[in-house]
């Protein structure tokens, strides 16, 4: 309708009455002003703007044309004329009224609408927040109770074996049920934006030696080793939210442990210190475990998400654990990588910029590993001190059950509370040497209570020990406590060893006997491993690179053979078999030899053993055209997050320039993805070519029919294989002796002279004599000066396909040169 009104308005009713009623006289140009309006107030998208140009094409067009051709207008009387103004400015201007009116009570209750929607939404968060804090407050006081009877069940020295099994059972469930509680917790803080970062100052070795304190047992009681790899530069103190690293931490290195049935689960620390503030701090958790398929890689992270569920079904888990420790790790604004091989072992890397505080490094680190108690065999209490008084006060019977039963095996006398009023009335009569104090009581709180003892008129616990025993999990609760004062804080459920520990803290040391068999303390060298030092980035490439060994040995640059297969059975290129070898089997005419890439499984057994080393890999593979290898790396690097494979889109030595090319450069401090970036970049600038002497060779393993290849044999034929999209082509054939061939690859191959690096040029060459070689160079030479020239035998993969008495000159073209071809300037 709206647009039906206005193009018969613009180009029918107002150039018709512009016409009839005066011209630039006439009031037109205010229906003009109008109908603007009109458009777009009513008309959305590409409608409106068509319209728009139309109303503007109108206007103007009329408007010129009144001015050029004035004999086309039928002049108006002052009167007309005075009417028509009259009506014109009243009617649009009250139509103008009205549509900016409406429009802006449409805006105001739209407006409404969302403030109340946030409104609700909000109310919404703050009770669902509120609901699930009650409720985890309200499951976690029974299994308070259930843990801890439970506990002094499984003290019980006389109870049978299927009690102690049962009770072992209980202990499984109600821990898992705690675990679920909590990651639920979690998961609705994180999902309603209320997780909250909360920095502080913590001891990098405090912090590990717990998180190993609580896992190494678990993976020992399953017949698993626990190794640690702590690199000594690590700051001795950060600052960061200690709870959720330790909460990542723990989370990964318990699915290493659940996820590994034989084997050996490692923690590696490893600090890159930024500058003198900040350091980048990247956890490894490593196991040897069932690992995870590819396919589900991508979905790991997702809520509620197991993966290869029909092979973990024996394992408890709600696959929330991963989704909140990627929602953690990015809320602290790290990173966290996957790498993992089906069946070998998975390894999680989380990454971490963190403020340093001090430059003291955490040294050579040595772990006091404690066999945790409440296990039946192991329990004995860590400490009896029949002097001491415990108050305990907490508006739940049972609660008050639990923990003065937990205590009794240390002989410490324990009063209870039921009340912070009644609380108040013993802190009158009676000076205790520790009280452990509910935060959630009706009436008087555990805040209002603690505050009220400190300040308690003819008080004696004024200077007492208040540790809070809540119920109120969260990592700002704690800080909540510290805060108004607290001496300590245990969270329910309790475990009888951490009240015992806390106790210890906090009763004078001469009213303690100390059990010193209690605390199973043994060396924590056995799980200490010297450190294997990352480096950021690791370039990797296969054996057809034809890099010398000697080179890549030096430069650190891993390399992944190639097979040869020939009647004699399978070597690995380059370490089993030599060029010279090869060469001479070759001369047989009977025999042959073929080369392959390594499968998908060797690529990713190589990946993993690379990424002991490094960070991240960037691989550099063989042209994708001419073998499977890059299919098959980049199948394999799919399993791994820290994996990037690079088609070089060469061969031989031409690959290998761009090896050492994305070697220089990854000895900065580039990122991955700009190093990706460069080096893809510096491809198209590499020359690769080599020309066969014989098509033999080619023909033998089967990339040339045996026809042509006779053909070829007969006229003299020399093809000269480039790479091209990727993959093998004969680029041209020359005709002609030896001698003629030569001269006519080098010059073709140089003639874009003034683009050439001249830094070095690879003579890459199979089954060549010396006396060749230097007859080949001085031809070079009388075309272009080299700075360095190195021979370099082809590989064996690449000797069989092209066969005795071939070579190649590879080398890089210049950055950002012009272009010249020798001939043109000839
Ligand atoms: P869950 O509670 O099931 O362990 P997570 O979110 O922690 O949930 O993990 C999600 C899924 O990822 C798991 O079900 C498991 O299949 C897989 N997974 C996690 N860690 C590992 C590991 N170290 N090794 C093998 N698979 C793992």
């Amino acid at each position: 309708g709206v647009i039906l009104v206005s193009c018969g308005t613009l180009f029918i009713v107002l150039p018709t009455e512009f016409f009839t009623g005066g011209g630039l006289y006439s009031c037109v140009p205010i229906w003009y002003v109008f109908i603007f309006l009109f458009i777009g107030l009513l008309l959305k998208g590409a409608a409106k703007r068509i319209m728009l140009t139309a109303a503007a094409l109108s206007s103007t067009g009329i408007f010129i044309l009144a001015y050029y051709r004035p004999e086309l207008v039928t002049e108006r009387s002052l009167q007309n004329t005075l009417m028509d103004l009259i009506v014109s400015v009243l009617v649009v201007g009250i139509m103008v009224y009205i549509m900016v009116s409406f429009q802006s009570r449409i805006y105001l209750s739209e407006n409404k609408l969302a403030r109340q929607q946030k409104k609700e939404i909000e109310e919404l968060n703050t009770a669902q927040n509120r609901f699930f804090s009650s409720m985890s407050h309200e499951i976690r006081t029974p299994i308070n109770t259930i843990i801890g009877l439970n506990e002094m069940i499984l003290r019980e020295e006389g109870i049978s074996d299927e009690t102690a099994e049962n009770a072992k059972n209980i202990q499984g469930a109600s821990k898992m049920l705690l675990a679920l509680i909590n990651d639920i917790l979690d998961m609705s803080k994180i999902e309603s934006g209320k997780m909250d970062i909360v920095p502080v100052s913590y001891d990098v070795g405090n912090m590990l030696s717990e998180i190993v304190n609580m896992i190494w047992s678990r993976a020992r009681a399953k017949g698993l080793e626990f190794y640690i790899d702590i690199d000594p530069s690590t700051p001795a103190h950060l600052v960061g939210d200690e709870v959720r690293i330790k909460q990542v931490l723990i989370n990964l290195l318990n699915n290493a442990v659940k996820y590994t049935e034989k084997g050996s689960v490692t923690l590696s620390v490893q600090c890159d210190v930024r500058n003198r503030e900040q350091a980048e701090i990247v956890y490894t958790v490593n196991d040897t475990g069932i690992g995870i398929k590819k396919e589900s890689i991508p979905y790991l992270f997702d809520a509620f998400k197991r993966v290869d569920v029909k092979k973990n079904r024996h394992i408890e888990g709600t696959g929330l654990g991963l989704s909140i420790v990627k929602q953690l790790v990015d809320l602290m604004g790290g990173e966290i990588s996957v790498n993992s091989i089906y069946t070998k072992g998975s390894s999680f890397v989380v990454k971490l910029t963190q403020r340093t505080e001090g430059s003291e490094g955490i040294g050579e680190m040595r772990i006091d590993t404690k066999r945790s108690m409440g296990e039946r065999e192991h329990y004995k209490q860590s400490f009896e001190a029949p002097t001491a008084k415990v108050l305990i006060v907490d508006d739940n019977e049972s609660n008050l059950l639990v923990e003065t039963k937990l205590l009794r095996s240390t002989k410490v006398k324990t009063f209870t509370a039921m009340s912070g009023a009644q609380c108040l009335e013993m802190t009158l009569e009676t000076r205790y040497d520790c009280i452990f104090m509910d935060h959630l009581m009706p009436g008087m709180d555990g805040i209002e209570c603690f505050s009220a003892i400190r300040e308690q008129n003819g008080g004696l616990n004024k200077e007492t020990p208040v540790v809070i025993l809540t119920a109120n999990a969260g990592g700002e609760n704690k800080e909540l406590y510290k805060k108004a004062g607290f001496d300590g804080y245990l969270l329910k459920p309790v475990s009888g060893t951490q009240l015992e520990n806390m106790l210890l803290k906090h009763l004078p040391q001469d009213i303690v006997t100390l059990n010193g068999a209690a605390d199973d303390i043994s060396s924590g060298e056995e799980l200490v491993r010297s450190h294997t030092y990352r480096t950021n980035v690791l370039i990797t490439t296969d054996s057809v690179c034809d890099l010398p060994k000697s080179v890549t040995a030096k430069l650190g640059i891993p390399v992944n053979p190639y097979y040869i297969y020939t009647k004699e059975g399978m070597f690995l290129d380059g370490e089993e078999t030599d060029t010279d070898g090869i060469m001479d089997y070759m001369s047989d005419e009977e025999n042959e030899a073929r080369s392959e890439a390594p499968d998908v499984g060797d690529y990713e057994s190589f990946f993993a053993r690379q990424l002991v080393k490094a960070q991240h890999i960037i691989h550099i593979a063989m042209a994708s055209g001419s073998s499977l290898g890059c299919k098959n790396a980049v199948e394999a690097a799919s399993s791994f997050d820290n994996v990037t494979v690079i088609d070089s889109g060469h061969l031989s030595s031409g690959m290998g320039l761009l090896v050492l090319y994305a070697k220089r450069l990854s000895d900065g401090d580039m990122s991955v993805s700009e190093l990706v970036e460069r080096i893809e970049a510096a491809r198209d600038r590499v020359s690769t070519s080599f020309i066969v002497e014989s098509t033999d060779y080619l023909a033998r393993s089967g990339r040339l029919g045996r026809r042509v290849n006779s053909i070829c044999a007969t006229l003299m034929l020399h093809p000269v294989i480039v790479l091209k999209n990727k993959g093998m082509h004969v680029g041209k054939i020359i005709m002609g002796t030896r001698k003629r061939m030569w001269r006519k690859y080098i010059s073709d191959t140089l003639k874009h002279y003034k683009r050439v690096d001249l830094s070095v040029l690879y003579i890459t060459y199979a089954g060549l004599e010396r006396e060749e070689l230097e007859e080949l160079t001085d031809l070079v030479n009388e075309r272009l000066r080299f700075e360095k020239i190195v021979y370099q035998k082809a590989s064996p993969a690449v000797s069989i396909n092209c066969g005795p008495g071939c070579f190649g000159l590879l080398f890089m073209y210049k950055e950002n040169a012009e272009e010249t071809e020798i001939g043109a300037e000839e």
